[in-house]
């Protein structure tokens, strides 16, 4: 079998991200050794040419998984919702989230992050911040889906063009399948980009789209812990570094 190697890169303006320079974009992927330079090469590119700005600053960290555990996962299943509107959207959210017996204030908690690099993890009952990680926030790292998958092409037969869906798939596929997590919330960084999803293991992948208010500039990803299930420390610990590949494409269900 080829060694494997994490590759993640993370771009900021006028300042690195330690210095407090303002978070532009972030990619990770697992490949063999021999796609690593192109890989490296179309992360430079998404950094240079990304609607939130160019970025000043580029960081790939390239990491050699020989030894260490990767699990194989499936994609949660994808499902959008009639929606025409942001008030219809946001009906739809407060059904889930009630079915889940979460408080919907969750909803305002999203709506007031800002320039977050990672995820907020919320006690799912309490609506406790748990990662005390403040602005860093937790990051989701360390996935891909297994190179023999087409899944731009499986995404473009369903009319998804960019990387966007395809990223927010593995993301909150390696998400789902984490001890604890009951559902994430995310809407996008780009200010023009309204859609958003809510997924979980019990109920896929739900694209949302009108969920972020329009002009709204900060992006923002909740994500919703059962603590009597898992230790935090654990829950991150999985989150960040554990090594996860896709090994299925997402099936395409009607909405319920
Ligand atoms: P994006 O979907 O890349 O536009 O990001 C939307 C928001 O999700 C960002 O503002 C971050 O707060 C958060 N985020 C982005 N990438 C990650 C990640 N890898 N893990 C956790 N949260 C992330």
């Amino acid at each position: 079998m080829n060694t494997q190697y994490s590759v993640k890169m993370r771009a900021a303006k006028d300042k690195d991200h330690r210095l407090g320079g303002k978070h532009i974009s972030g990619a990770e992927r697992i490949v063999d050794e021999a796609q690593l330079e192109e890989v490296c090469k179309s992360m430079v590119r998404r950094a240079l040419c990304h609607p939130k700005g160019k970025a000043d600053f580029i960081n790939i960290t390239i990491q050699n998984l020989e030894g260490k555990s990767v699990q194989y996962i499936e994609a949660l299943d994808i499902s959008e919702p009639h929606v025409t509107n942001r008030i219809e959207t946001l009906e739809y959210v407060e059904k889930v989230l009630n079915t889940f017996k979460i408080d919907t204030r969750v909803l305002e908690k999203l709506q007031s992050i800002q320039d977050m690099r990672g995820a907020m993890l919320l006690d799912a009952y309490t609506l406790e911040r748990l990662d005390g990680l403040d602005q860093r926030g937790v990051r989701v790292s360390t996935m891909d889906y297994n190179k023999e998958l087409d899944i731009e092409g499986y995404l473009l037969k369903y009319g998804f063009t960019g990387k966007y869906v395809k990223d927010a798939i593995a993301l909150s596929s390696k998400v789902a399948s984490a001890p604890g997590v009951l559902l994430e919330l995310c809407w996008s960084d780009d200010p023009l980009y309204t859609t958003g999803y809510i997924a979980g293991k019990s109920i896929g992948y739900i694209r949302l789209n009108h969920f972020k208010p329009i002009q709204h500039q900060s992006g923002g990803r909740i994500i919703l812990v059962d603590t009597h299930v898992v230790k935090v420390d654990v829950l991150v610990e999985y989150l960040q570094n554990q090594a996860v590949i896709i090994n299925s494409y997402p099936l395409m269900v009607e909405a319920k």
